[in-house]
């Protein structure tokens, strides 16, 4: 079971966002500042929440209650001294983190009403925006994206790597859900399109938040009718098919690096090479 299959370990309090309980949590708070490139001030490899000081502003953003107190996110032009990628956070603390980057970027990046134009203001502690002209409601977007891990008949899976990584990283196939689509439907398309194999059978495994700066991963894993690839050249440079062995081979001598450990990419990696 990967960390996200559980329970979030943050309490997003939807009850207790009006001004005078976000005025009160402030008070005894810890705040996250992320820049706008979604890094989290650090220290000591760690990100860094330190006590809320001074007077709560309209743009801190409320994360919720996390191991027994309040947690804010604070956006800052750019950060000073040592920061943090979400993903290399402490896995005890992705919850609160995942939110912070996620909702951090959304309110950056989301100042305009969608209907009228007009810029809008946060709400409920920045989980929403609200339109002062329109009175349009708007919820942080999430983009869903699909990633799958194949299998070939004789059990081996497919490896690919994408045109922007280094030499050597490969994972499994993704791609953003299209309007319109299903997610099963995009995992058929993205599959189709990248290497050109063709799926008999297709099952969800597990999801994970991926603020980069958006989206939601939809892991699945499928069986290939056959062993053909069709590499498109494009997004995708190079595929292969590994049994475990080969897999393990090319690891250990470093002609292959696999996803990150938190990463679901890596988990229905793992989750493959432990099932027979
Ligand atoms: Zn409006």
């Amino acid at each position: 079971m990967s960390y996200w299959s559980g329970p979030s370990s943050l309490d997003r309090v939807a009850d207790a966002r009006s001004d005078a309980q976000l005025d009160e949590a402030w008070r005894r708070a810890l705040v996250l500042r992320v820049d706008g490139d979604g890094r989290v001030a650090a220290d000591a490899g760690r990100p860094a929440a330190v006590p809320a000081t001074g007077s709560r502003t309209g743009d801190d953003i409320y994360l919720g209650v996390f191991d027994g107190r309040a947690w804010f996110a604070r956006s800052v032009p750019e950060l000073v001294g040592e920061s943090i990628a979400w993903r290399d956070a402490p896995p005890d603390e992705h919850d609160p983190i995942a939110a912070a980057v996620f909702l951090s970027r959304w309110n950056r990046m989301a100042p305009v009403c969608e209907r009228c134009g007009s810029p809008t203001v946060p709400d409920l502690g920045g989980v929403r925006r609200v339109c002062p002209s329109c009175g349009w409601i708007a919820f942080a977007r999430i983009d869903p994206c699909v990633i799958v891990a194949i299998t070939d008949p004789d059990d081996r899976l497919l490896l690919a790597r994408n045109f922007q990584w280094p030499v050597g990283r490969v994972s499994i196939i993704a791609g953003f859900v299209e309007a319109g689509e299903s997610v099963e439907q995009a995992c058929h398309r993205e599959v189709a399109e990248e290497v050109g194999v063709t799926l008999e059978s297709l099952s969800y495994v597990s999801s994970q938040p991926w603020p980069m700066p958006r989206s939601l991963m939809l892991g699945f894993e499928a069986r290939a009718v056959d062993s053909r690839i069709n590499i498109d050249g494009d997004e995708i440079l190079a595929g292969t098919y590994y049994t475990r062995a080969e897999l393990a081979a090319a690891v250990s001598i470093g002609e292959v690096v696999l996803p990150g450990g938190d990463s679901i990419a890596r988990h229905l990696i793992e989750r493959w090479l432990s099932s027979r």
